[in-house]
């Protein structure tokens, strides 16, 4: 099989990620969301991207003009009845993702392939709630989607070797590098980087240090690109959580408790870069730590 249209469900941070190099790559793209508010926040940061990448002379105008052709959008799902590949980004909430793949499957096309980009959600049983376990993947990218190389890719139960090698060579049509993992929760990446992030919430709720120290120390003292507190804003604070929320419920351990900070933070709306305050505020120049 051929994939030649690809449907994204969720036009946040990762949605409009995956949009990008789907369509750098000269994939048809269909982008959905409830939000129009989100799809044309997606749209306008696909072009800022690839205008940068313009800039930095790593595609050409002519590139990005026909990826910017490749993509349309919709509220609807509507348009999903021709696309080869659906990818579902939306946010990291198991009884939403179910009820999107319901809806999407009244939509797509009986060969279309199903994948998945949550961060730490059983794929077996996602899988099993749609009417194509066999053609149901795990395809984990990592954010920001355009700079990141990784794509994580997670086979369910009964995913089969060919649905396996399919989504392993539409990987690397992107120019992304596929890990293999097995399907526990939070895979490889969020297994060992969550409970690191989640240390870092319970040294700064504990009084050890202020945000700033904590970030220092592990940007200088451990040659991190970025401190913990920042990259937790970065990801969203509220997907931070679901992913403690599913490592401690899915192995009843309670090294993964998610930190109270954590929860209060979500709790009051301030999910990080998205919303404009997390563990920075940046509704000024610069970023200015909270705590
Ligand atoms: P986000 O909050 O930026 O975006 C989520 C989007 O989903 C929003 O635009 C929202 O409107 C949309 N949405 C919600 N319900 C919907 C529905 N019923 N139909 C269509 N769209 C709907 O979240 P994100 O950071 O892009 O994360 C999306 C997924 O990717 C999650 O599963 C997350 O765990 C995973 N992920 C996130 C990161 C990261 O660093 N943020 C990295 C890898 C994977």
């Amino acid at each position: 099989m051929k994939i030649n249209k690809v449907g994204i469900i969720g036009a946040g941070q990762m949605g409009n990620g995956i949009a990008h190099v789907s369509a750098l790559a000269g994939y048809q793209v269909i982008l959905v969301d409830i939000a129009q508010s989100a799809l044309d926040k997606a749209l306008a940061t696909i072009q800022k991207n690839m205008a940068r990448q313009v800039k930095k002379d790593k595609i050409s105008q002519a590139d990005m003009d026909k990826a910017i052709g490749n993509i349309s959008s919709n509220t609807s799902m509507a348009g999903l009845n021709e696309v080869d590949l659906l990818i579902e980004a939306a946010t990291e909430s198991f009884d939403l993702k179910v009820k999107i793949f319901a809806d999407a499957l009244t939509h797509v096309k009986a060969e279309c392939l199903l994948a998945t980009n949550t961060s730490s959600l059983s794929i077996t049983k996602l899988a099993a709630t749609t009417d194509r376990p066999e053609r149901f993947i795990g395809l984990h990218f990592m954010n920001p989607v355009p700079m990141m190389k990784l794509v994580e890719l997670i086979s369910g139960i009964a995913t089969s070797d060919d649905m396996f090698k399919l989504s392993k060579s539409f990987a690397e049509s992107l120019g992304k590098i596929v890990a293999t993992a097995e399907d526990f929760p939070g895979f490889i990446a969020n297994r060992i980087l969550m409970p690191m992030l989640n240390e870092a919430f319970y040294t700064l709720y504990e009084g050890v240090g202020g945000v700033e120290a904590i970030d220092t120390s592990m940007k200088l003292g451990m040659g991190h690109p970025m401190g913990p507190l920042q990259l937790a804003d970065f990801i969203g604070l509220d997907t931070c959580l679901a992913i403690m929320q599913v490592l401690h419920n899915g192995f009843g351990d309670s090294k993964y408790r998610p930190c109270p900070l954590l929860v209060k933070y979500v709790e009051a709306g301030w999910l990080g870069v998205k919303s404009g305050k997390g563990f920075y505020d940046y509704s000024g120049e610069n970023p200015v730590p909270t705590r």
